[in-house]
This record gives structure tokens, sequence and C-alpha cells, in this order.
């Protein structure tokens, strides 16, 4: 068994829209996409009167590099909420096929699925909020074609071991696509800790990367699917014809240069180190129940009195996420980690706020 016959049968049957970029090679004059022949004002050589490459070279080359697959197993789009609708569009017949998601998890997956009118079956993390490996087995019925996992899961934050998504990913063989999210997995501890690796060795595992987190560029709207050729190119199919705005392919390209890497890498050793401050910090203060383990770039802490603390938090300006609607999270708010200074004047008000009680 091939895993597109995972996919829905019309999809893979269809004719792709066909764009003028996709049509045209070589020639200097271009009088194919009725385009505006002259540059807009402020344009800085960007060439913005131009459709975009659907799939830039030199973006793609660079992303492929920096995630360690070839060309052909990637995708990229406006960020991993592209891939997470197309992958879901792709593989779910409406009415008929579902979903499998472990809340508290990315609220994504479910809004997609419900677009498409596919079904979401829920396998709740376990109350340390690990994965029940067991659990997610024992769900995937038939109709179920793809299995979300979020690793550093948002909102709680710990890593999925890969031993348990070799486990998934092998017993899901023939059955399901695996999705990995790592959106946060540049702020691990372990070096390496992405699956990006098996995707050779799984036919049926693809993996989610960003530039919105780790790389500063959430404004750009850039993620990547990875994944088996096959999955890819269907995925082609049904992409918008140009979903990469020339401007934001410009920011992703000194983004990721030497330059830009160095600054990354910079920024989340910072990160990684306010996330130990910082919660070490808030274990230590009145009023907070538990600070969760987290790998990502963000701590999920339960309060005595949360809606207290938002409160008290914004009344200073600051603004963090209010969780309490997940799951096992009813006393818990997900604060972001910033800048030292930033870490700094939370600590400070929730102190205060502490003596002050
Ligand atoms: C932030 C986030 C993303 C990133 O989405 P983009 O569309 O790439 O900005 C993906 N998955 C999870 C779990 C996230 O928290």
């Amino acid at each position: 068994m091939n895993v597109l016959d995972l996919a829905r049968p019309e999809i893979r049957a269809m004719q792709p829209y066909s764009s003028a970029r996709m049509e045209a090679s070589g020639g200097q004059v271009f009088l194919n996409a009725n385009e505006s022949a002259w540059a807009p004002v402020g344009d800085h050589g960007l060439g913005c009167n131009r459709y975009p490459d659907p799939q830039p070279a030199a973006l793609i080359d660079a992303l492929a590099a920096l995630y360690g697959v070839r060309r052909e197993q990637l995708l990229t789009g406006r960020g991993s909420d592209e891939a997470i609708d197309l992958l879901v569009r792709a593989f779910c017949r409406a009415g008929e096929d579902a979903i499998l998601i472990q809340p508290p998890t990315f609220g994504m997956y479910a809004v997609c699925a419900r677009i498409q009118n596919a079904g979401v079956i829920e396998v709740a993390l376990k109350a340390d909020f690990t994965l029940d490996v067991s659990a997610i087995l024992a769900a995937v019925t038939p109709a179920v074609k793809l299995v979300f996992i979020c690793t550093p899961n948002n909102p709680t934050g710990q890593l999925v071991p890969r031993a348990s998504v070799e486990r998934l990913a092998q017993a899901l063989a023939e059955r399901a696509l695996l999705v990995v999210d790592e959106a946060y997995v540049e702020f691990a501890d372990a070096g390496d800790a992405s699956v990006a690796g098996l995707i050779d060795r799984y036919d049926n595992l693809a993996v989610l990367r960003t530039l919105s987190k780790a790389w500063a560029l959430a404004g750009a709207r850039i993620g990547s699917l990875l994944a088996n050729a096959e999955v890819i190119a269907l995925l082609k199919r049904i992409m918008p014809p140009y979903p990469l705005p020339l401007p934001c392919v410009d920011a992703a390209l000194i983004g990721l240069s030497g330059w830009g890497q160095a600054n990354a890498r910079e920024h989340v050793a910072i990160v990684r180190e306010q996330r130990e401050r910082l919660g070490g910090a808030l274990r230590r203060l009145p009023g907070v129940r538990e600070v969760l383990p987290s790998q990502a770039n963000f701590l999920a802490v339960r309060f005595d009195d949360a809606t207290a603390v938002y409160r008290q938090l914004l009344a200073a300006g600051i603004v963090v996420r209010d969780v309490r609607r997940y799951p096992n999270l009813g006393d818990a708010l997900r604060i972001t980690i910033g800048t030292p200074a930033e870490n700094t004047r939370v600590l400070a008000v929730l102190q205060e706020a502490a003596t002050c009680a």
C-alpha cells in the first residue's frame, strides 16, 4: 500500500490549477500573466509587480538545508497553519474521515478539521501531560486519516520522546499519517530533538516546522511541511497558486543567512536561560501552585487564583495567555518568555501582588 491511498481519491484525480508562473520558462519580456509592466513605488528592486515564484528555489534550498531534508520532501507556505489546512483537506473526506488530537493542545488542528467537516477524536494527555501512546492507538478507527502530535506541546511545553514518535509511526503504517508539529523544537534542551530525520524511514510521517517562533519571523508567515515526496507533490496540487509574498520570502532569506542564524541562535540561548530563571523564581512565589516543565519558549503556570494574577499583570500592561478553558488547565496561564527586562517586570508584579495579599 502507498501512503497516498490514505488521501482523498478526488484530490489525487483532479487537474490542478496551472498558473502563468508555472507554465513559463525562459524569456525576458513577460506578457503572460496580466501583471503591470512597472514596479510599484517603494519597491526597492523586489519586483512586486510580478507574481512570486510559487516555491522559490533559494528559499526551498535554505529551508531544506536547515531541516536536513531533500528539496522534494519540503513544502513551504503561509505558516504551518497553511500546511495543517492542506493536510486536512487532502486526507479527510468531509462528513466521513477524522483527525485524532491530544488535548490540551494547539487549537488549529481541530479548527481545520471542523472547517472541512472532518471528525475530531480526542485522546487526552495523561495527568502529567505526557502522551498516552497506547490509548491513542486504541482510539484509531478506520476513519482516522491524520494523527497530530505537538512536541514540545503548546500550551503545556513537554517534549514527546522520539521513541514514542517511532512507536506511533510504526503502528500507524498503512492506517494514518502521523503529523508531528515541532513549532518549538528549537527551544528544546537536547541539541537535535527534531524527528525530521525519520521521514526517510516512515512514509506516513510528516513534520511541521515554522520560522514564526525561534526565527522571529511570525509576521512573515513562513512555515514548512517535511514529508515523503509523494505527500508533498499531492499537497502542491491543492496549494494556492502564489502562497508566498515576495517581501516575506526576502525577510526569510535574510533570517536564514549566516548573520540571521547567529542572531536566532543567540536569542534561543537567552530564552532557554530565562526559562530557567523565570521558572525558578515563579516556583518560589506564594500563590504559584506549579510551573510545568517546559522545553518551549513559554511556561504554563498554575496559580491559586489565576483570574486575579491575569488582572494584576494586565493592570501593569503585561498581557499573558489565559489557558483556563483547556482541559486540566483550569487554573493556568501561559507566559511567553520575553527579554530579561520583561521577565523581571512579570516577577515584580507577581511579587508585589503576593506581598499585598
Ligand atoms: C505557533 C504555532 C505554530 C506556528 O504556526 P505558524 O502558522 O507557522 O505561525 C504551529 N504549531 C503550534 C503548536 C504553534 O504553537
